[in-house]
């Protein structure tokens, strides 16, 4: 049989099923054996009916005496049943499942796994699982029973039996696509082996070394795919060589023009950018540098050289205000070199020729020529969607690729989604940043901490950002109302004082354009905002970010707002105010005001949440793991060296090949 035909050929009850299954991304008979156990009931005590005591878990092996359904009053009917051991009998009851009376009769052996109870002066089971007893080995009691995800309709105790008879038609003899001499170098179980313990462990140890294998082979895969498809790309495209030296002039005097000397890091990156960037090869790589390092600049640095070579680069961001400032920054940065900026929104036609092309995804690459194009930027790359950089990647004239991101992606898990991607880091902050002094605030000092703001910010002239809760996911009605009742508030008492804006995302654009620009010019004194602002808006002057409900946002996105302020060499603060009385988001906050930095937030919030929320911002570039785990950073690491040795080897591995191209393309990034 074909463990990768699709499941609705599978069976007629699967073609009826497919729906939810397809809810559990279960597709193939395949799938249904990487339907991994998130738990595992422990029945494997197995005990005689004279042995056993109220509230001992036990499985008992017995003979049905009596099995009877009864009805009650109100529609309710409960299954009684007697059985018995050798040493004695048990009374069973069950609710509401009248068709057990069907299934089980007098005679028939059962196994009975549960907590045991008692009834008046005699024990019972309360609904235990059951199990007919066969010469086969049971699946759904006196054992490490798995427990799965479900959806409704599909229950844990269906999904075992599925998987057992699966497992049933794989041969002994199965073929395992792994090299034997990776099986032997890292330990790992045979495929058979680890896909039968995996449902079925003798114990946990067996359930973990099953565990292994399937992850090894999950994150080895990937990676052996990414390195295949980046080597296939590399062999094939040609890119365009940018002369560097030439050009030592220009970019020094634009250096000198800049109203900041450049940081260590910011030096490094754009060495090792420059020197890709005189490759025949297109560059691949990707700027990661916490929230205010300093991306903005490296970037421009190779727009630049772009620009002096004769082509034209593009840049792309998230959010069309941030496409505003990025428009805005770099014109007035490049003023003295003569370089034409363009910007194209959705919203703002674009005018013009120019060099350097700022935008959003959606309408960039409609408005220049593929042959034109050198270089393309991708700002806060966690942002945009695998497919969105595929699409720029065939758009062009195989141009050279920088992204940038402020997310602490662990340079292994880099790898896994990416193969072999280059990662530059800017690891110091420009000279003369403070420490941004956070302070999880209570409730009763709300008032006052509205009247410190107010002095604050008469005395030093700075501004600051009120951002409102984050009610959903994207920004909904709810969220703008809830802004705009805020800021009313706010406007006509605590801070009655001051200017006050709003902004949010509903909002038309124009509006949008001109209050951030208002902001920036310092024409008032605080915008009040949705969590919109998140990333990379640089308004220098301001000093003091206040986050609101605090305990929704992740710790990433936390520190993302709190980079809105310490963009200069003033002291800044950042204010938290939380409704929340969980001692766990109390941990998290006060993470908040202990770690500054980027990456070890990161892994605080991993280590309290689970990985889903540290990569949930990114999770659209993310290929899905059934298995493995982005935070088991040594499994990664082994997978990723087995994968590198036997690279140039693999068309010695037919059977591994073949797995291979099982692995859907879209799983992986386009590189
Ligand atoms: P991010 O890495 O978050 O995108 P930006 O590129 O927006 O950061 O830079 C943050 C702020 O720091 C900007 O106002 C920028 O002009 C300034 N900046 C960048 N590099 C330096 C530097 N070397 N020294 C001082 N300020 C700098
Ligand atoms: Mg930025």
């Amino acid at each position: 049989m074909d463990l990768h035909a699709p499941i609705k050929d599978t069976g007629r009850n699967f073609k009826m099923l497919a729906g939810r299954l397809e809810k559990l991304e279960i597709r193939t008979p395949w799938d249904f054996l990487l339907h991994i156990p998130f738990r595992y009931d422990d029945f494997s005590l197995i005990s005689k009916i004279s042995d056993v005591q109220p509230g001992e878990t036990v499985t008992i092996n017995g003979e049905v005496l009596e099995m009877k359904n009864q009805y009650t009053k109100r529609w309710k009917n409960l299954q009684r049943a007697k059985v018995k051991d050798s040493t004695g009998v048990i009374d069973i009851l069950w609710f509401n499942q009248s068709y057990l009376a069907k299934t089980i009769s007098v005679g028939d052996k059962i196994a009975l796994s549960g907590k045991v109870s008692t009834d008046k002066n005699s024990i019972m089971m309360v609904a235990p699982d059951y199990e007919l007893l066969t010469e086969k080995e049971p699946i759904h009691t006196g054992r490490l029973v798995p427990i799965y995800p479900e959806t409704r309709g599909i229950s844990s105790k269906w999904i075992r039996r599925q998987v057992r008879k699966f497992l049933d038609e794989i041969p002994d003899n199965f073929p395992d696509f792994l090299p034997s001499e990776i099986i032997s170098n890292e330990k790992l179980l045979p495929l058979r082996n680890a896909l039968s313990q995996i449902h079925f462990p003798k114990n946990l140890d067996e359930a973990n070394k099953a565990r292994e294998r399937l992850a090894f082979d999950e994150l080895f895969l990937l990676q052996l795919k990414a390195k295949t498809k980046r080597e296939e790309w590399i062999e094939e495209v040609k890119g365009i060589p940018l002369g560097i030296k030439q050009f030592e002039k220009e970019l020094s005097a634009f250096y000198k023009s800049l109203p900041f000397n450049l940081t260590n890091s910011q030096e490094k990156a754009i060495e090792e950018i420059l020197k890709d960037l005189n490759q025949d090869k297109p560059m691949n790589r990707l700027l990661q540098g916490d929230v205010g390092s300093g991306k903005t600049v490296v970037a421009m640095v190779s727009m630049y050289i772009s620009h002096l070579n004769g082509y034209k680069s593009v840049l792309m961001a998230p959010t069309e205000i941030l496409a505003q400032q990025h428009y805005k920054t770099i014109s007035n940065l490049f003023d003295k070199t003569g370089l034409k900026v363009g910007l194209a929104t959705s919203s703002s036609k674009l005018k013009g020729d120019f060099d350097i092309l700022v935008g959003t995804h959606s309408v960039l690459f409609k408005k220049i020529d593929p042959s034109e194009l050198g270089l393309v930027v991708i700002d806060e790359q966690q942002r945009f969607g695998v497919e969105q950089r595929s699409i720029a990647r065939l758009k062009g004239n195989n141009p050279h690729f920088l992204t940038m991101t402020a997310t602490p992606i662990p340079r292994t898990v880099a790898l896994t989604i990416y193969g072999d991607l280059d990662v530059s880091y800017l690891r110091d902050m420009p000279h003369g940043r403070k420490v941004i002094k956070t302070w999880l605030t209570p409730n009763l000092k709300r008032e006052d901490a509205y009247k410190w703001i107010e002095k604050e910010i008469k005395t030093n002239k700075t501004q600051a950002f009120i951002i409102c809760p984050f009610i959903e996911e994207s920004e909904t009605m709810q969220t703008i109302k809830a802004a705009t009742v805020e800021f009313e508030k706010l406007k006509k008492d605590s801070l009655k004082n001051l200017k006050l804006e709003l902004l949010h995302g509903k909002m038309k654009s124009k509006e949008k354009q001109k209050i951030m620009e208002d902001f920036k010019n310092k024409k008032f004194d605080i915008l009040v905002a949705t969590p919109l602002v998140e990333v990379g808006i640089d308004i220098p002057n301001a000093t003091i970010i206040v986050i609101e409900a605090a305990e929704r946002f992740g710790l990433s996105q936390l520190h993302q707002l709190r980079g809105r302020v310490g963009r200069s060499d003033m002291q800044s603060y950042c204010l938290l105010f939380t409704e929340s009385k969980s001692p766990q988001a109390s941990v998290r906050l006060k993470g908040m005001e202990s770690i500054q930095n980027g990456a070890e937030l990161a892994e605080l919030d991993l280590k309290l949440r689970g990985p889903g929320d540290i990569f949930g911002t990114m999770q659209h570039g993310m290929p899905k793991l059934k298995v493995a785990s982005f935070s088991d950073t040594s499994l990664i690491q082994r997978a990723n060296a087995e994968a590198e040795k036997i690279l140039p080897r693999l068309s010695k591995f037919p059977a591994l090949e073949r797995e291979l191209n099982n692995i859907a393309s879209s799983q992986i990034s386009p590189d």
